[in-house]
């Protein structure tokens, strides 16, 4: 069976009574339908002395069509669930619960290449075609909210543009929900006198917009305004930055916040092995910074003692991010981290072709041991960099049909020489039963609650913005140099100028390689990363800086996955994986 038929088959418990098993009061519940809720967070019970402790989950180098960190992400949190029951549960573990937090799938990946965002064989959350369409609203409710400010930002230059603001410097861009990328560049308000002033804008996907970042980093609605008022829009002719919160006679960050005011309640859902799942926000993790919402974490947190949550692509990109970003805005340093490997990518890492990992049917002859041995210099790499925060590290080797014996037998050992704890996931194929040995291997080196963790972040506040990008580029991709293009050559003397200069960076870098080239791919070193362009996001509280051709709106493949989805006249959804 495929995700779809295997989330059609399962019985799913009725969310209030998901709810009720996590501690979550009825009148905290919003049910949105049968087997999704909203939830209040102001009518939950006190938050406990010490909330649960948070384990990261993130992953290698990636194939183009995911290594498995969602669905690793819940089948752990079934895996350590099903643990705290058992009769030989490790004692500190014995009736205790564990929370999975995870992104919003997006519409361009669901119908472009990737495909969905909730895990998949027996590790889902469900009901999986919801969620990976429409869900709970809340990406429309992102894309309305940004789309909104740019319509206020067009209107002002219109009526007359007391503000000043200079067209050629207006950073906002609409917002889709989709891959298009005809709408990368566009010009808009042709048509004469009274359809607006003419200019160049374009569109960003939904998950790369500084509103989605804003809304995921956000703790609370009022965060969310103070946040979403200090957004750019862009430029007067001498170059003052002009603010949402400058638009009108009272900033438009208070009609934004109304579009979203019922987004920003994290979505609880459940898993097919029955633990609650929190699932909000969806930033990507190669052009933004890749993690779920602070509030759903933050929720998942006080509901139980460990939250598994999972940070998109490598863990160069959304495990960085997360480690020096979200856990920093959110306050909820992790504890631990668990990297996904995949033998299939350690061989593509080991330079076999992606045509020949697809042709592999799993016989012994295609096992290239030597192609692992050679790609598995990319897990090394990932392992330092995560134990370098200062957190435990446990891999999961997530089991593909295709593997064989002796590739998931030399990988575990490759780890046990390493004094790395791994073990292989089956979650997949068993759900949470496949997940006991990882989550043994995670709670034998988890920290107490009261040890505390042990993360510290790679930057320190003092460090400028060129300060963290070359941290990044040297200690985490292992390359020797960073290079600005003139255009963001001139960006740090100005964000050193207005005094932006102390923020952190979201990298937006391609997820296939460490360095900024797509087919560079292993564990290379002494190479020079090229930031193309710095953007400043002060709602969002960064500094985002593009390398490589890293895009803001994707494209659609040339095979769709839209091409091989269809609808019967029951409403059966076919195609959806
Ligand atoms: P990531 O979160 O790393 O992007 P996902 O968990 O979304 O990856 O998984 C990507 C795809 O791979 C999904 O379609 C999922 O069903 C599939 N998948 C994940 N793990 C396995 C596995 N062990 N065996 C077969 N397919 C898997």
């Amino acid at each position: 069976m495929n995700d779809a038929e295997i989330s059609a088959a399962a019985t799913l418990e009725p969310v209030a009574d998901v709810a009720h098993r996590a501690g979550i009061p009825a009148d905290a519940l919003i049910p949105y339908g049968h087997y999704m809720a909203k939830v209040d967070t102001r009518r939950l019970p006190e938050p406990p002395a010490t909330p649960g402790r948070v384990v990261l989950v993130t992953g290698i180098s990636p194939t183009p069509a995911g290594e498995g960190k969602s669905t690793v992400t819940v089948g752990l949190t079934d895996g350590l669930n099903l643990l705290s029951q058992a009769e030989d549960a490790p004692v500190d573990w014995a009736g205790r619960t564990a929370i999975a937090a995870l992104r919003e799938p997006s519409l361009g990946p669901v119908f472009g290449m990737k495909g969905g965002a909730t895990g998949g064989g027996y590790a889902q959350v469900v009901p999986m075609e919801n969620i990976n369409l429409h869900f709970t609203g809340d990406f429309h409710a992102i894309t309305a909210a940004h789309n909104l400010l740019c319509a206020l930002v067009d209107n002002h230059l219109h009526r007359g543009n007391a503000l000043g603001l200079d067209p050629r410097t207006i950073s906002i861009k609409r917002a889709l929900d989709t891959n298009d990328r005809a709408l990368r560049e566009t010009i808009i308000g042709l048509g004469g006198r009274s359809e607006g002033v003419p200019r160049e804008n374009g569109f960003e996907i939904t998950v790369a917009t500084e509103t989605m970042a804003v809304f995921c980093l956000a703790t609370d609605l009022e965060d969310l305004k103070d946040r979403l008022s200090r957004m750019i829009i862009g430029r007067t002719r001498d170059q003052r930055p002009v603010t949402v919160g400058d638009l009108g006679p009272n900033g438009a960050q208070g009609a934004m916040a109304v579009l979203l005011k019922d987004a920003l309640r994290p979505n609880l859902v459940q898993t097919l092995g029955g633990s609650a799942a929190f699932v909000h926000g969806g930033p990507f993790a190669n052009i933004a910074h890749g993690a779920n919402s602070i509030t759903a974490t933050n929720t998942a947190r006080r509901l139980s003692d460990v939250v598994v949550t999972e940070a998109g692509f490598g863990a160069d990109l959304g495990g960085q991010k997360f480690m020096d970003i979200t856990s920093v805005a959110g306050g909820f340093p992790p504890a631990a981290s668990v990297i996904v490997a995949t033998v299939r990518a350690l061989k593509l890492n080991g330079g076999m072709a992606l045509q020949e990992l697809d042709r592999n049917t799993g016989d012994a002859e295609q096992q290239h041991l030597e192609a692992l041995e050679a790609g598995v210099a990319n897990l090394a790499r990932h392992i330092e960099n995560m134990a370098a925060y200062g957190v435990p590290v446990v891999v999961a080797i997530n089991r593909f049909p295709q593997d064989t014996e002796a590739e998931l037998d030399w990988l575990t050992a490759w780890c046990a020489r390493r004094g790395v704890p791994a073990a292989v996931a089956e979650v997949w194929a068993r759900g949470g039963a496949g997940a006991l040995d990882v989550a043994r291997r995670l709670l034998e080196v988890l920290p107490s609650e009261k040890a505390g963790s042990g993360w510290h972040s790679l930057w320190t506040e003092n460090m400028t913005v060129a300060d963290r990008i070359e941290a990044v580029v040297t200690q985490i991709y292992g390359g020797s140099a960073v290079e600005y293009a003139p255009a963001a050559a001139q960006q740090l003397v100005q964000l050193a100028e207005e005094g932006w200069d102390h923020l952190p960076v979201c990298m937006a870098k391609t997820q296939y390689s460490f360095t900024d080239d797509p087919a560079v791919l292993g564990a290379p070193s002494d190479f020079t990363v090229l930031v193309r362009e710095l953007l400043l996001r002060p709602g969002a509280g960064f500094v985002v800086a593009l390398t490589g051709a890293v895009m803001t709106m994707p494209g659609l493949p040339k095979e769709p996955a839209a091409d091989f989805m269809d609808v019967d006249a029951d409403g059966n959804v076919t195609g959806l994986f």
